[in-house]
């Protein structure tokens, strides 16, 4: 099977550059393979009845799929160059905005009108964080909830199914370079195209890590983001939230003089378990239909992890911690704020009691044996500083979700069109280590197909 343009991976950036490619040169041949199932069948099987928590699926539907990790998320979508990743130091400021935007557009078109865009722009919570030695970062957030998010995807699936082809349940397992491109090799055969694009996210981390090492791509790693996902009642973060609906907001330690920073703030949302290669996570999502909110609003708490020379395995140290609360707790943990003062576990007779109502069903524990000291002593310390700008932050009852880790890929040595020593292919999104968001990631496919619609 031969093909002018192989796309492996159909997150938003596999998506968005298959959106690209057909736009700007709609005669070409374009592939999508993809180890997940096509969006309809995706279903995790927690129903919270007869499955309570994470079974280990082969093929993770909240990761996989047409859709990638984000299909199911609450559909924040940040058009900035402040966080979400790095896309800017290839392509420009500029033009990442741009790139954003123009993607913004497109998921307005398809489905997503009538969304709120909310913006850091002229608001009073600047000023209130600075008092307070916070740093609120600028973004303009378009929030599409996951049930729109949902609906954007089916029609950019149908828009794209009769011209593009989707191979799905189809992991690509090599991706071997030959004389006038590459050949990438599944289980259900081997597919051939002149250009490659890799977008494979970070459920692909570690078999990026295989193709880089095969192809002797050049990369590097040293970071890692752990911490806790906050649950506490919607009116607490309300001020913030009505006005900005997400939130950065940076603290930088006294002690350790580490960065911690609010992260996915989800207001009316729910907390997920996430699965990263069989280890379970916790995320959390919310939905545009008032109909499905909660009480409760959540955001995680991180704080972000540089190791230096010789030590390189940062994803392994962040998966070593995630795994002792697997351990402990069998998955989840879950603590208030105020056991973990005390120097308690919470139990469930503790978590009965609670004002706060769970919406996962973790299990009580202690997050002061899983979590490094340092780490967790700059989650404190940011949850006393945030109780200053939303007070009751650090309430007895607010409920610490551990362990929440946001594992980067290793960075791949690229060039500014996102192209690798190998002439035409190119690697794009979470998986080349450039972008950590919807927003990059899309906009990442599209600077590549533009740039491959010039050359083709
Ligand atoms: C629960 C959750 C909530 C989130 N919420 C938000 C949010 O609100 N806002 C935000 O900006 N970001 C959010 N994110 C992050 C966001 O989803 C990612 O940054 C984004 O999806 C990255 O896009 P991508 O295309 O690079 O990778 P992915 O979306 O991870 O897609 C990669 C795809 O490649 C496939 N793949 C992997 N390996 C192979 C292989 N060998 N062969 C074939 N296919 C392969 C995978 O199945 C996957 O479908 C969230 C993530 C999660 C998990």
């Amino acid at each position: 099977m031969k093909y002018d343009v192989l796309i492996i991976g159909g997150g938003p950036g596999g998506i968005y550059a298959a959106y690209e490619l057909l736009e700007k040169c709609p005669g070409k041949k374009i592939a999508v393979l993809e180890a997940g199932h096509e969006l309809a069948r995706r279903r995790c099987p927690i129903d919270g009845v007869k499955v309570k928590s994470c079974i280990r699926c082969p093929c993770c539907a909240i990761m996989n799929g047409f859709g990638g990790a984000g299909a199911f998320s609450d559909g924040k979508y940040n058009i900035t160059n402040q966080f979400g990743g790095t896309l800017h130091e290839f392509i420009g400021k500029r033009r990442a905005l741009e790139l954003m935007e123009y993607v913004d557009e497109i998921n307005m078109r398809m489905g997503g009108e009538g969304t709120k865009l909310y913006s850091t722009g002229n608001t009073p919570i600047k000023k209130l964080c600075l008092q307070n030695d916070l740093h609120l970062l600028d973004a303009s957030v378009r929030h599409l909830g996951t049930d729109i998010n949902y609906v954007v995807l089916e029609n950019l699936y149908n828009h794209m199914k009769e011209k593009v082809d989707f191979y799905f349940d189809t992991p690509v397992q090599h991706v071997e370079k030959v004389e006038g491109g590459y050949i990438a090799h599944a289980a259900k055969g081997s597919y051939e195209g002149e250009y490659c694009i890799i977008s494979v996210g970070r459920s692909g981390s570690k078999w990026m890590e295989t193709v880089c090492r095969e192809l002797q791509i050049p990369t590097h790693s040293n970071r890692v983001d752990i911490g806790v996902r906050v649950e506490l009642p919607h009116a607490v973060f309300a001020h913030l939230t009505d006005e900005l609906y997400e939130s950065k907001i940076v603290c930088r330690t006294k002690k350790f003089q580490d960065r911690v920073r609010t992260f996915c703030m989800n207001p009316h949302g729910v907390v997920v378990n996430e699965n990263t290669n069989g280890i379970v996570t916790v995320n959390g999502h919310s939905y545009e239909d008032p109909a499905l909110h909660t009480d409760n609003t959540n955001f995680a708490l991180l704080v972000a992890k540089h190791f230096s020379e010789p030590f390189k395995d940062s994803n392994g140290y962040g998966e070593s911690i995630a795994k002792l609360s697997n351990m402990l707790g069998g998955g989840v943990i879950v603590q208030r704020f105020g056991d973990l003062i005390r120097g308690q576990r919470s139990t469930p007779k503790r978590l009965s009691e609670s004002f706060v109502v769970p919406t996962l069903a973790a299990t009580p524990g202690d997050l002061s044996l899983v979590m490094p000291k340092r780490i967790l002593d700059g989650i404190i310390e940011m949850i006393y500083a945030l109780d200053k700008i939303a007070p009751g932050t650090a309430n007895d009852d607010t409920l610490l979700y551990g362990v929440e880790v946001k594992f980067y890929n290793m960075e791949v040595e690229l060039t500014g069109d996102l192209e690798t020593c190998h002439k035409g292919l190119f690697i794009i999104g979470d998986g080349s280590g450039v972008t950590h968001s919807l927003s990059h990631a899309s906009a990442s496919g599209v600077h590549v197909a533009r740039y491959l619609a010039e050359i083709m």
